[in-house]
Formats: C-alpha cells, sequence, structure tokens
C-alpha cells in the first residue's frame, strides 16, 4: 500500500468522544505532543454525534460530590455557549443539601463548539473526518496506526496510544479479546415543536424536546459488523418515519430537526482488562482508585474504578482504553459507560500514558502511587474515604 503522508507524536488518543477528550486534554497538560483522531468532524461521540444530551450526575445523590476534575471541566463545558444549568446548590460547593444532583442537559450543537475550544485551549492536534483502519506492531508495543482522510492513506507514530473509540477498537485490531455487550433499539433525536411549552423536566430549558422509543433486547442489534450498523441505523430512522408519517399538514409545526449522526448503542465492546468491573465491586475500595463515580440512577452508591480495569494484562503495553469500553461487565458497565465515567477514565488514561513515557515503563507497569499522586494534584479525589461525612 502506498503511504501518503507520515507524522509523530508523544500520546496517540484515538476516538474524539468525551472520553479521548479527557485523554487528549490530560496527556497534553502532562506536557506531551499529542493529537486527537476523530471519524467525524466534531468531538464528543455519542453525547454529541449521537444527541445524548444529558450529562449525568457527578455526585452520590446524597450531596456529596465523588467525580472530580476534567469530568467537572467538561460539564461546565457543556452548558457554555448553550442553554442548562447546573442546580443553583451545587454552584457554590462540593457538598449540597441535595434537591437535585449535579448534572445538567445541553444542547449537543453548544457542546460542540466548547469542545473545539477547550481542545484549542490545551494544544492538542486534532484530526477530524480520519478513521483509523489498521494498527502496526513492533513486538509488544503499538508502533503506528494506519489512517485515512482526505489526504490518503497514512500513518500515525506514536509512544503511547489510547483506544477511545467506545468500542475497543485499537484493543481487537491487536487481536486482543473482548466482551462484546448486549443492546436494545433505542433512538434519540431532536424535534422541532412550534411554540412547545418545555415542561422543564426532561429537556430542562432545552426549546426542542429529544424523546426516546425504547424496544426490547435483541441480539441481532449489536455494532459487531458494518452490516449490522447499517441495519440499526435504517432500523432507528424507521421509527422516526413512523412517528411523523401521514401528518403533512402539520409538517411546519413540529418536524424532525436532527437525527444521531453515530449508532446509539450502549455497550459494543470492552476489554478484558486486568480486572473487569462487576457488580460486586459496588462497595469494593481499590488499592489502585483513580476516582469515584456515583450511580446515576440511584442515590446512594459510590464506585471507585480500578487503574487496573483500563488496561489488558497481556495486551500491548503502550496501550490503555478509556471511556465505555474499559473493562466492566454487567451493571458495572451500567455505571462505566456513562458520560461522567468515561471522562474520569480518559483523563486517567492521559495521565497512566504520559508517565509511562517519563519512566519509560509499559503501561501495566505504571508506578500507581505516582498515578494516583498526579491525579490528585490535578483535583481528582481518589477514594471513597476522602469523601466528608455529612
Ligand atoms: C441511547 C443512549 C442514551 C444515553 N444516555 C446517556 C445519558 O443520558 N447520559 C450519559 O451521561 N450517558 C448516556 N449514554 C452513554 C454515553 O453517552 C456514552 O457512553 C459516552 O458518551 C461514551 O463516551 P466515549 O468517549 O467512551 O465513547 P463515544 O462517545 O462512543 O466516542 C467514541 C469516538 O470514537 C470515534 N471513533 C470510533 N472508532 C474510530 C476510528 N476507528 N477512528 C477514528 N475515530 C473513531 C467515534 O466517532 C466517537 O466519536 C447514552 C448512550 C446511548 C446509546
Amino acid at each position: 500500500m502506498n503511504i501518503d503522508f507520515d507524522k509523530k507524536y508523544d500520546v496517540a488518543v484515538v476516538g474524539g468522544g468525551i472520553a479521548g477528550v479527557a485523554a487528549a486534554v490530560q496527556a497534553a497538560r502532562c506536557g506531551k505532543k499529542t493529537v486527537l483522531i476523530e471519524k467525524t468532524v466534531y468531538c464528543g461521540g455519542l453525547a454529541t454525534a449521537g444527541l445524548v444530551y444529558v450529562y449525568l450526575p457527578l455526585c452520590d445523590g446524597n450531596g456529596r460530590q465523588v467525580t472530580f476534575g476534567i469530568a467537572e471541566e467538561l460539564l461546565h463545558c457543556s452548558i457554555k455557549y448553550g442553554p442548562g444549568e447546573v442546580p443553583a446548590e451545587w454552584r457554590k460547593e462540593r457538598n449540597a443539601p441535595e434537591i437535585k444532583r449535579y448534572r445538567c442537559v445541553f444542547s449537543p450543537a453548544a457542546y460542540i463548539l466548547a469542545l473545539d475550544e477547550f481542545l484549542e485551549k490545551n494544544n492538542i492536534d486534532v484530526w477530524f473526518d480520519t478513521v483509523v483502519c489498521g494498527v502496526e506492531q513492533d513486538g509488544s508495543k503499538i508502533s503506528s496506526v494506519t489512517v485515512c482522510n482526505k489526504s490518503g492513506v497514512g500513518t500515525v507514530s506514536a509512544d503511547a496510544f489510547i483506544d477511545a473509540t467506545g468500542d475497543a477498537e485499537l484493543y481487537r485490531k491487536c487481536h486482543v479479546p473482548c466482551h462484546c455487550g448486549s443492546n436494545m433499539l433505542a433512538v434519540w433525536a431532536l424535534e422541532f415543536v412550534r411554540n412547545r411549552k418545555d415542561n422543564g423536566e426532561f429537556c430542562g430549558g432545552l426549546g426542542d424536546e429529544v424523546f426516546i422509543y425504547p424496544h426490547n433486547d435483541n441480539a441481532n442489534l449489536q455494532g459487531i459488523d458494518g452490516k449490522k450498523v447499517s441495519d440499526y441505523m435504517l432500523a432507528s430512522r424507521r421509527i422516526l418515519r413512523e412517528r411523523y408519517a401521514g401528518q403533512q399538514e402539520s409538517r411546519y409545526e413540529r418536524y424532525p430537526l436532527f437525527v444521531p449522526a453515530m449508532p446509539q448503542y450502549r455497550t459494543i465492546w470492552s476489554i478484558d482488562a486486568a480486572w473487569v468491573l462487576k457488580e460486586k465491586d459496588a462497595a469494593a475500595d481499590f488499592d489502585d482508585s483513580i476516582g469515584m463515580t456515583g450511580d446515576w440512577r440511584n442515590a446512594g452508591p459510590v464506585w471507585e474504578i480500578p487503574f487496573r480495569s483500563l488496561y489488558t494484562q497481556s495486551g500491548p503495553e503502550n496501550l490503555i482504553a478509556a471511556g465505555r469500553c474499559t473493562g466492566a461487565d454487567g451493571d458495572a458497565w451500567e455505571i462505566t459507560r456513562v458520560i461522567p465515567s468515561a471522562a474520569l477514565t480518559g483523563q486517567a488514561a492521559g495521565m497512566a500514558a504520559a508517565l509511562a513515557l517519563d519512566s519509560g515503563s509499559s503501561i501495566q507497569k505504571t508506578d500507581v502511587a505516582k498515578l494516583q499522586k498526579s491525579l490528585a494534584d490535578a483535583g481528582v479525589l481518589l477514594r471513597r474515604s476522602e469523601l466528608q461525612h455529612l
């Protein structure tokens, strides 16, 4: 194959979802020359292209903030250029008499604008419209990825790689075993309705309602091959067609404003990590915790996320995962697959990649104490024992 271009970086982050953005920003803040490679033309992944417009809580539902660092910066970014509010009680304090959870809804388009700015300010070299289609390995390391874009086919070499693809694509391209998740057909889309009265509940002040159509679990809805992805997109848009069928008369009053630009799969593939987080870990204390997250469904539970869930024992030694493809299963995957955890694991992955380069060690042999200190210095609270008793 002819190679049209060749670029070299310290850290290459593949996938510009929330996890990839957090990972790239953290690696760059550690002084690493960082590239973010994204196959669409904007960042945010499911949160923007997927029209998932709810930044789930950074708190435990009982008045304590539990997720910190870039996850909190990214929450505020989401409402910088558009509507959406952080509940008043969370604007001043880390702990709040809990009336509403520390979350917000946002306009996906406004978030895209803010994410561009966030990446620019942090000196990330962003490559949009660029898809990673191959991986070159040199012994136990990835030496480069093959990318395809308007310039042709090229290689991007780096000393460390972060898999923030949402479906462990780099790991799978390295033939590392991964777990496959299940999905339901669910379409979130933006709809215009003239003079709609926003009930302030679900849309949280956004002008146009977003709606959901959940269907039952169906094994045929996996996003594991190209044809199934196409079938899923067609099926989700068929649901929308049914909604608007026969409404020719009222089409200026109510119409689809935008449809998702990526498949709304919740779980596709996650890595077979050195520690796969499971339901039983809900109350576990991990020596290698990289931060915490609450349970967006219930008040109370606070999960520590172990560093071991970000890498595989036998995978390439300069590769680490971030976001919804980190090691988790069953109910634990419900916790790790959402926006706050994607940002948290992204920040930890970016920090670990930078530290591994500084020390010349593999990701698997990262000095965990040093990683934890660096995360703590960056404002991340790591353990439940650090939380105040309220
Ligand atoms: C229907 C639905 C509703 C949800 N509701 C909520 C909610 O209300 N609140 C919440 O917090 N979370 C919600 N989630 C989950 C959440 O949105 C995502 O799991 C989270 O945003 C994942 O972020 P990520 O960065 O790990 O992955 P993604 O957002 O999937 O980002 C991965 C990025 O990688 C890019 N990419 C993939 N492969 C390549 C490649 N080969 N080359 C280049 N780029 C590549 C993709 O284009 C994408 O931008 C929902 C998910 C779904 C499907």
